[in-house]
């Protein structure tokens, strides 16, 4: 056989997928259930060391399929313990991923998109532009990478990630089919096994891939609202002049419609003098009237040339009491990372840039327009 075909890269495969695979080769569907084993519960790389495959199995697999992980190009960890791994894909762009280990949990942080296009007022990797969606082979290889390099440089066990969050480059909606098998990798018993409480969806608003969302997936979902009426939020999030708060809000409130116990997750950056005074905490409150919601307030990280500032402690504070005196649960996300530029709103990974934002972006700069 040629050897010049393109392998089929068995990371990117969830069950289904597999089952599909091992369909053709004329192969038992539970044969998907041992290789999904091997690659992700396993970390196995070699297509020749599943032993429980036969030998002439493994032989005709490796000629059409591999195992090809993401290429780490740079890691480091700041000083409370936060881990980033920039990884390298094939076509020479760079994204990030992040490991935020606390007390009792450790939350991996994955990207979806190289760069974004979303372009929200308040977050580097919109300045960086977009180059393409990521595979789901190079979603779900950022959680492979990730557990291997963790047992084998820290000496924490597999289990170290317990929470995955799709908060990384990148919008997920907008990304769907690859960020939904990558999910279901996730939660597969035979690869991570997380609950679909601990991994979770976070969106800007794309309404429409909300409402498709809740149809096939099971997973927590996370809104980036940011602003309580409209007009702030076109500025903050643009996507908002296409969704705008009437629509989000309803899609909200349909997502768990059918299970009574669970919250949408709300994150709202707290930006000084921007969105963060009394008036914008009761406007909130108004917004959030029967909505099944949980509110997460973050601290503006700042990077470089940026126009906001983080809101201080005392009114973070004062704002989350008001909420908090509304009924509402809110609390205040700690900022993790940020010495290492690994935290929210920090990611920038290299991206190839196609849309020429960053460059109109770096031209603003100079003429002071930014
Ligand atoms: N596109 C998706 C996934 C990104 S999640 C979404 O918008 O939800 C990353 C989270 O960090 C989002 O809530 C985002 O709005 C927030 N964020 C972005 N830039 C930030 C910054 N500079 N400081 C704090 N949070 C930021």
């Amino acid at each position: 056989m040629s050897t010049d075909i393109q392998k089929t890269n068995l990371l990117g495969l969830n069950r289904q997928a597999l089952r599909d695979f091992f369909l053709r080769l004329d192969e038992k569907p539970y044969r998907a259930d041992q290789v999904l084993k091997w690659i992700h519960f396993n970390g196995v790389q070699d297509i020749h060391a599943m032993s429980n495959l036969s030998k002439t199995l493994r032989d005709r697999i490796a000629e059409i399929a591999e195992i090809k992980p993401l290429e780490i190009a740079y890691e480091n960890t700041a000083l409370d313990g936060t881990h980033k791994w920039v990884l390298r894909l094939s076509d020479g762009n760079c994204i990030e991923t992040v490991f935020i280990p606390e007390k009792t949990r450790g939350t991996l942080c994955v990207s979806s998109q190289v760069g974004c296009t979303l372009n929200c007022d308040f977050c580097s990797t919109g300045k960086q532009g977009f180059n393409r969606n990521l595979t789901t082979a190079e979603i779900i290889g950022q959680v492979w990478v990730a557990v291997r390099s963790l047992s084998q440089n820290n000496g924490l066990h597999d289990h170290a990630i317990t929470n995955v969050v799709m908060m990384g480059m990148g919008e997920p909606l907008l990304n769907f089919d690859p960020v939904v098998s990558a999910m279901d990798i996730m939660l597969d018993d035979f690869a991570y096994g997380l609950s679909k409480r601990r991994v979770t969806l976070s969106t800007a608003g794309v309404v429409p891939a909300m409402y498709k969302l809740r149809e096939i997936s099971d997973v927590a979902l996370a809104v980036s609202l940011h602003a309580p009426n409209d007009e702030l939020r076109n500025v903050l999030v643009p996507l908002n002049k296409k969704y705008p708060l009437r629509e989000l809000m309803d899609a909200c409130r349909d997502f768990f419609k059918d299970e009574k116990r669970r919250y949408v997750t709300m994150e709202y950056v707290m930006l000084a003098g921007v969105n963060d005074s009394e008036m914008h905490a009761k406007q909130l409150i108004n917004l959030l009237k029967g909505v099944r919601s949980k509110v997460n307030l973050i601290p503006f990280n700042p990077f470089p040339n940026t126009i906001y500032k983080r809101s201080d402690d005392q009114v973070i504070a004062k704002f989350q009491q008001t909420l908090m005196d509304a009924g509402i649960n809110a609390i205040t996300r700690k900022t993790r990372g940020d010495n290492i530029d690994a935290a929210c709103g920090q990611l920038v990974g290299k991206v190839q840039d196609k849309t020429r934002r960053s460059l109109r972006y770096q031209k603003s700069l100079k003429t002071g327009l930014a």
